[in-house]
């Protein structure tokens, strides 16, 4: 029933015109995920941004940075957002035996539930990389790797309008999209500043080009995670 609808739901962002026969563009859905959170520096102002805003996201949080600000978690949630597993240490899974791989699944797992109560089911690996071997594993693990079209932040860019134009110019013509910022510096190697600044310019574009944000935390919201999962697999 859940696959049927998410069907449905992915479907239906085309329908035919009553009359006039021609193919019309009615629904787009954007995910907003945000990845290697929480932090202090800018995880709080990404919360006051999506609140302004009233868009929710899924946070993939690095249980590392879980365990050092536990109470950032309950504002993630207190916000009505959802929360996924990016690893406890955010070093690649590739190269990782299968018990590796769940240890680092679990240690994540285990703070997130003893904090917030919450079980994790979406799981995104740290930079994207995975191999059929390490899927395998986190399926049986109950989990669902989630993957996106497109990253907001590139390094060269530093001016937050021209990351928006960018980005959307990657995205023409998508309906149905997952999108990639990050709130967080696990590794210290990047500055979220410009993330914070382009968010709101951001959510303003993709609502003119008629984009409506999926709310991960409802029913609808979970069949469309849980659909495009299923399509979107790139083993590396
Ligand atoms: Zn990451």
């Amino acid at each position: 029933m859940l696959v049927l609808s998410a069907t449905i739901l992915v479907a239906g962002a085309f329908q035919l015109h009553p009359g006039a026969g021609q193919p019309v563009s009615t629904t787009r859905y954007v995910l907003l995920t945000f990845d290697d959170g929480p932090d202090p520096r800018y995880t709080p102002q990404v919360l006051s941004v999506l609140r302004q805003q009233g868009a929710k996201a899924v946070f993939f949080v690095v249980g590392k940075q879980v365990e050092a600000h536990p109470e950032l978690l309950r504002d993630i949630l207190a916000g009505g957002h959802t929360l996924g597993n990016h690893t406890f240490t955010h070093a690649s899974i590739n190269g990782k035996t299968p018990g590796e791989v769940l240890e680092e699944v679990r240690r994540t797992d285990s703070i997130v539930a003893e904090i917030t109560g919450e079980n994790l089911r979406w799981f995104r690996p740290p930079r994207g990389f995975y191999t059929e071997r390490n899927y395998l594993t986190l399926q049986q693990a109950g989990k669902v790797v989630v993957m996106w079209d497109a990253g907001l932040e590139k390094e060269r860019i530093k001016e937050p309008a021209a990351l928006v134009d960018y980005l959307t110019f990657r995205v023409k013509g998508k309906d149905n999209l997952v999108l990639l910022l990050h709130d967080g510096d696990p590794d210290n190697s990047h500055d979220r500043t410009t993330t914070v600044e382009a968010l709101p310019l951001l959510i303003d574009e993709l609502r003119r080009l008629g984009y409506s944000f999926v709310d991960p935390s409802s029913v609808e919201g979970q069949e469309f995670i849980s659909s495009y999962a299923v399509t979107h697999q790139r083993y590396k």
